[in-house]
């Protein structure tokens, strides 16, 4: 049976709440840092854990007419959101077999190979039209890309070149995270030389680290993701950048333990003292990752409450001993994410990077969005 949605929020152990305002804040200032002509919007793994259907039509509200997913099935799911006059491509370009369903569907996607150049150009060929596409090029990460030989060839094909206008070509960096890596200039300079075969052909280059340097790695396209959704693409942060996620978990039982009682799976940790302790509905079941035992902690008026022992599948113990008995109650909130526990800070503490924080969001959590998705509508309407 599925939960009254007015119930969703006091039957969830957690709750997510997303700012689309925010998100729309940093896609314009992300843009604007960028330098280029247009900004699209990285929206794969469903906007990175937040709600692919919400921040689609947010950002397309905006402005936005360019989205990048990262396979085929995810831009079919968000067709019906993109504008008439927007586009969606699919970074992982295409798996052999896809390309009918791909051309019927209006999707671009992103030729990474020489078999699929070769089997999209076919396609256009079967299908009697012009099939446009983005070409990318490996400028360094060995990741995916055609190399200058190839780049070369299709270049310099005729029957290529009309049978697949070039929406953009573009690449991607393996060190934005770090601006001052040589890895990035060396980059540029390989994915210029390669660019240059194509005049006239837009040009894209920068996820959010590419687009805080700016200048030529702005280039015409810019295609950024994680700093739409409020976290910090590099290591020299950008206080502009809005936070956008709130996580809380509720309260399920608060408990008093004596000195020397262990808790959680293994009893890795013990009470030094006489201890209070807060068990909250949050696990590694809902991306809140087991990497964090023994690490993190939460928040709550005014305290920074460590994880007791071990993240459960379904449950996270704190220790509330340094708030005043009575403080907190079983059903009340406490911070994950949010104004005192950085996005960043969680990642550093389980061991890994924003993305993974966000992009690991459990399916559990009771969601939040504001503004409202009919006040988006009402808006873009007006
Ligand atoms: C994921 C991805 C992006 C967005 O990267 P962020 O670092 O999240 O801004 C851009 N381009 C490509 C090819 C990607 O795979």
């Amino acid at each position: 049976m599925r939960q009254p949605p007015e119930l969703a929020t006091e039957l969830a152990g957690a709750i997510v709440t997303i700012d689309l305002d925010a998100v729309v804040a940093n896609w314009r200032h992300i843009g604007r840092r960028s330098g280029a002509d247009e900004t699209a919007a990285v929206v794969k793994a469903d906007a990175y854990g937040l709600g692919a259907r919400q921040v689609v039509p947010a950002l397309a509200a905006a402005g936005c007419k360019s989205f990048f997913v990262a396979h085929l099935a995810e831009a079919l799911d968000l067709l019906d959101l993109i504008p008439s006059d927007g586009r969606i491509a699919v970074l992982n370009g295409l798996t052999p077999g896809a390309e009918t369903v791909c051309a019927q569907a209006g999707v671009v996607p992103v030729l990474n190979s020489m078999g699929q150049a070769r089997r999209w150009q076919a396609c256009a060929r079967t299908l009697g039209r012009p099939l446009p596409a983005l070409l990318q090029f490996d400028s360094g990460m060995s990741r995916l890309g055609i190399g200058p030989q190839e780049a070369r060839e299709l270049a310099q094909d005729d029957a290529f070149r009309a049978a697949v206008p070039l929406r953009a070509v573009m690449s991607h960096l393996a060190c934005a995270d770090d601006p001052q890596d040589p890895a990035n200039g060396q980059q540029l300079v390989a994915f210029r030389a390669m660019a240059d075969l194509f005049p006239g052909v837009a040009r894209s280059f920068a996820n959010s680290g590419g687009c805080l340097m700016g200048g030529e790695y702005g280039a015409d396209i810019a295609r950024p993701g994680l700093a739409l959704y409020g976290a910090q693409p590099a290591n020299a942060p950008d206080p502009a950048i809005r936070p956008v996620v709130t996580l809380e978990a509720r309260i399920m039982q608060i408990r008093e333990v004596p000195a020397g009682a262990g808790a959680g799976y293994g009893l890795t940790w013990h009470a030094a003292a006489p201890a209070r302790l807060a068990t909250l509905g949050i696990g590694y079941a809902d991306g809140w990752l087991r990497s964090l035992s023994g690490q993190g902690s939460a928040y709550a008026k005014g305290h920074k409450l460590p994880f007791a022992g071990r993240i459960s599948m379904d449950s996270t113990i704190i220790d509330i001993t340094s708030l005043p008995q009575g403080a907190l109650a079983e059903g009340d909130l406490v911070e994950l994410i949010g104004p005192h526990r950085a996005i960043e800070q969680v990642a550093e503490e389980a061991g890994t990077i924003a993305y993974e924080i966000l992009t690991s969001l459990g399916a559990r959590y009771a969601r939040h969005y504001f503004p409202h998705q009919a006040q988006i509508r009402a808006e873009a309407a007006a």
